[in-house]
């Protein structure tokens, strides 16, 4: 797949739009903790600048549902972007308001503009058309740089598209970088080819599963999804998170990794608490007898030790969800144990973005990943083998 490459534009001193995905996690007291997001967009920007262009940013940043929350204003990322920039950013009051607009129109070569939280506006999520032809005014050149919204058919994501031919419209590098990663990945891996999956819940991965099973030699369950497969299997699982609705769905799954002949690995043992709280009281289990009244908050040691013998052979690891509460130190060790396992092999190692992203770096070993990439959802759409809605407009048409 060839995208419509930034290099091949004619930027010079022109007003460029550019979709970054700069949603990083923020601590209590509003600051950024991850900002790999934000440095990852810094290679697109300095070109245009380079290329005297005047730059319009625009991103989301969490949940505002529709209107303005100073929760979730772009104040944060405005000064993250100063220091990284090493140039004024200016931050307009609203998305495509008054203010927003007077400040896109008199930009100057060099200048650097932040809308607010698209999110501010209703229309962004519903990929609405008059608020995708109001961003695209701003601009004479759209540059996609938010890998990890592009599966989601958004305004400054889609909508905004239709309104540049191909000559006014780019991949960024970023988006460049994730996309042709996970195309090689895909169409050639080094086998065997592992998936570890894990997190909350089976329903947001459970499309990815079934995708997935063609194309991998093994997949290792972990985190809360791990126990609707239990359940379905007709082990007690106390209170643990599950989703009774999708037991005849983990059924398939597994059904179908027999039939291919994957390698399908449940938890052997997890520890339990009596409450999802962190100084709550902790057992190890069995997965097959957790008792009445105790949740399973992270993979035990005997899983540890099992997941470490099947992934020593393994030649590529793709990882996409914790194996347990991990932002709770007592349920943190069943991820932290394979995050250095993974961390030390010469397997290709690939993390989908995220929590598992967070996970890594919080553990210290995010240098000795082959590949991390800047979107969780995204990253597990492409190894499903979907056309992302933010990518297809930006691919080159083949002649026909
Ligand atoms: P996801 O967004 O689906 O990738 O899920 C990530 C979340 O799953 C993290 O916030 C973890 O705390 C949570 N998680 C992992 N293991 C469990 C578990 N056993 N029970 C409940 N939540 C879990």
């Amino acid at each position: 797949m060839q995208l419509l490459n930034i290099k091949d534009l004619d930027l010079y001193e022109k007003k460029v739009f550019i979709r970054c995905d700069f949603n990083v996690p923020l601590d209590e007291y509003g600051n950024i903790t991850d900002d790999r997001r934000i440095r990852s967009a810094v290679a697109t920007i300095n070109y245009c600048l380079d290329k005297d262009c005047a730059v319009i940013l625009a991103s989301h940043l969490g949940r505002p549902e529709g209107e303005f929350s100073e929760k979730f204003s772009l104040a944060p990322i405005q000064r993250r972007l100063h220091q990284l920039l090493k140039t004024e950013v200016m931050l307009a009051k609203d998305v495509v308001g008054d203010d927003a607009t007077a400040k896109a129109a008199a930009l100057k070569a060099g200048d650097v503009l932040l809308l607010e939280n698209l999110r501010f506006e209703k229309g962004e999520t519903k990929n609405n058309e008059a608020l995708a032809a109001k961003l695209a005014g701003m601009a004479e050149i759209y540059i996609n740089d938010a890998f990890g919204v592009s599966h989601r058919a958004h305004a400054s994501v889609e909508g905004i598209t239709h309104h540049f031919d191909d000559e006014h419209k780019a991949a960024g590098f970023l988006l460049q970088k994730e996309i042709q990663f996970f195309a090689t990945l895909l169409k050639r891996p080094v086998r065997p080819f592992a998936a570890i999956v894990g997190g909350s819940k089976v329903s947001g991965k459970l499309e990815a599963l079934i995708n997935l099973l063609p194309k991998v030699d093994k997949i290792l369950v972990g985190g809360g999804m791990a126990f609707t497969f239990l359940k379905a299997q007709g082990y007690d699982v106390g209170n643990s998170l599950v989703e009774d609705d999708l037991l005849d769905e983990a059924l398939h799954i597994m059904d179908e990794a027999k039939r291919l002949g994957v390698k399908f690995y449940l938890p052997v043992d997890v520890v339990a608490a009596q409450t999802f709280s962190a100084d709550s009281v902790i057992k190890v289990t069995s997965a097959q007898e957790i008792p009445e009244g105790w949740m399973g908050l992270d993979i035990g040691p005997a899983t540890v030790r099992l997941y470490r013998i099947v992934l020593n052979n393994v030649q590529t690891v793709v990882w996409n969800g914790p194996m347990g509460v991990y932002e709770m130190e007592r349920f943190a060790r069943g991820s932290t144990k394979i995050g250095h396992f993974v961390a030390d092999s010469y397997a290709t190692t690939v993390i989908g973005g995220g929590d598992t992203a967070d996970l890594i770096q919080r553990i210290g070993v995010d240098e000795e990943m082959t590949f991390i990439s800047t979107g969780g959802g995204a990253s597990l759409e492409l190894m499903e083998g979907k056309i992302l809605p933010g990518v297809k407009p930006l691919m080159v048409k083949e002649e026909s």
